[in-house]
């Protein structure tokens, strides 16, 4: 490409080349100005040589030495050892058959569990059974925890949750135009999930009814601690990759990787990249074959096993000092019903050979003593049909409402299919330091009671899928986690 043309290239888009840069770029193949172009646009101002080099010519790294008469120093995290601990992971542990009588038991469980949850609060110590509410006086106080069987609106517009626990039923009537912020806690309630109700007694026809005076969710404690982590290490989170999708932002990922070996980035942004010891992946890396109508039509590889390949030489050029964590999500090839499994070795063998920790989903990941609940997210597809707006709203709002149920998958029978394994993985017993999803494709985050609430977004466009739904992705916003400072931050690559 000639001097004049390239310099109007970068000109347009609002960058400047030094006299060097020009004369590097000069001569060479319009394609190769095009990916200089590309991988700094909207980053840098003026274009050093160094930076085209950077991209062109990516030598591996070498500690401290010049590259290029470019200096770069040996990344911090190098220089820290990882420490990574799988604490919970149904991998290598599924013994379900799949019969009636183990659905039983998988709620039992985890009722029993979230029950226990409930009963740590001091106004739900001990809960009446269900079956008990027979044999006692109309008018009398009570409080029980169990199950919600049904939620709907009555014609007369008040709101009736029936309830369910190993020993009976109840109904639960929340009046309208008593009090209003009794009737919003009720909207709230998501079918299926395990509340405690206090109220009085009432008779009914077919079973006890129970007028509602307040509604309690086993929820996080209010007193949240913060991890201790003594060397100044980060955690990138990502998800939703969809490689071999035609709207895989691949670029945006070359830019990524850029970032993560310190070419690219303002000082903080580089700070950060030096900083990172661990990249945690909550599903989703390929886009799969076959799992939404007529996606053959928007793939550019028709084959499992090439997009995991694909996956693997992006993820194989991640500095060796950092500790790759993956696990799936819907559109990856390993059962769809949850708890998942890690991919296995079958289809994406390379991935083992990587520098990587393979998890299933859920999974439970100590990254420097930091404790991380890794979720993909497809329960969120559920919650938006049975939320009130204002939990809906954004999405780290819709993960809050999981910790607050401490369940990752609160509603059966939606999308989200359950593997009955005895014990129900998707119970949020313990309390995380960090809850990580994905799924919905929209970068946020909040910190409720301590946790810090986080969706990683996307490196995938706008799909058809989305448009017809309206949603708007937010593709290659990617969150660091500084496990240090227990804060996160986003670097925007777009
Ligand atoms: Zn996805
Ligand atoms: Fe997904």
């Amino acid at each position: 490409m000639d001097g004049e043309a390239l310099v109007r290239k970068f000109q347009e888009a609002q960058m400047c080349l030094t006299p060097e840069a020009l004369q590097l770029l000069e001569g060479r193949e319009e394609r190769e100005a095009e990916r200089v172009l590309e991988a700094l646009r909207g980053r840098e101002f003026i274009v050093t040589p160094e930076l085209v080099r950077g991209i062109l010519e990516p030598s591996p790294p070498e500690a401290g030495e010049a590259e290029g008469g470019f200096f770069r120093p040996k990344p911090l995290a190098a220089e820290v050892e990882a420490r990574v601990e799988v604490l919970r992971d149904v991998t290598g542990k599924s013994y379900s058959r799949g019969e009636v009588r183990d659905f039983l038991k998988l709620f039992l469980d985890r009722y029993e569990r979230l029950k226990g949850l409930l009963m740590k609060r001091s106004d739900y110590a001990d809960p009446l059974p269900l079956g008990e509410l027979a044999g006692m006086e109309e008018g009398e106080e009570v409080r029980v925890v169990g199950m919600v069987a049904e939620k709907r609106e009555t014609p007369g517009g008040h709101l009736l949750l029936r309830l369910e626990d190993p020993t009976g039923t109840a109904a639960v009537w929340v009046y309208k135009g008593k009090s209003e912020e009794l009737l919003e806690k009720a909207e709230e309630v998501i079918p299926d999930e395990v509340i405690g109700v206090e109220g009085t007694l009432r008779s009914g026809d077919k079973e006890p009814r129970i007028v509602a005076r307040d509604i309690a969710w086993p929820d996080l404690p209010t007193s949240g601690s913060s991890p201790k982590v003594e060397e100044p290490v980060c955690a990138v989170l990502l998800s939703d990759l969809h490689v071999g999708s035609k709207m895989f932002l691949r670029e945006v990922f070359e830019r990524f990787l850029l970032w993560l070996e310190g070419r690219v980035g303002d000082a903080r942004q580089r700070d950060l990249a030096s900083r990172t010891k661990y990249v945690v992946v909550a599903g989703d890396l390929v886009d799969g074959i076959g799992v939404y109508p007529q996606q053959e039509e928007e793939l550019y590889l028709h084959d499992i096993f090439r997009q995991y390949e694909e996956v693997a030489s992006l993820l194989e050029r991640i500095p060796d000092h950092i500790k790759i964590v993956l696990s799936p999500g819907n559109h990856d090839a390993v059962r769809p019903s949850e708890p998942q499994p890690a991919i296995p070795r079958e289809v994406a063998g390379r991935l083992y050979d990587l520098n990587t920790v393979m998890v299933g989903n859920p999974a439970w990941v100590s990254l420097h003593g930091v404790k991380f609940l890794l979720y993909h997210g497809r329960s969120f597809d559920d919650l938006v049909s049975v939320l009130p707006g204002n939990s809906r709203k954004d999405v780290s709002s819709m993960m809050v409402r999981l910790l607050r149920a401490r369940h990752l998958a609160p509603m059966y029978g939606g999308k989200v299919a359950v593997v009955p394994e005895e014990r129900d993985f998707l119970v949020i017993d313990e309390v995380p330091d960090v809850l990580h999803c994905g799924h919905l494709h929209i970068s946020g985050y909040k910190r409720y009671r301590g946790v810090w609430a986080i969706n990683s977004g996307t490196f995938q466009g706008m799909t058809s899928y989305m448009r017809e739904r309206g949603i708007t992705p937010t593709p290659g916003m990617v969150t660091v986690m500084d496990l240090q400072k227990n804060k996160p931050s986003v670097i925007r690559l777009v």
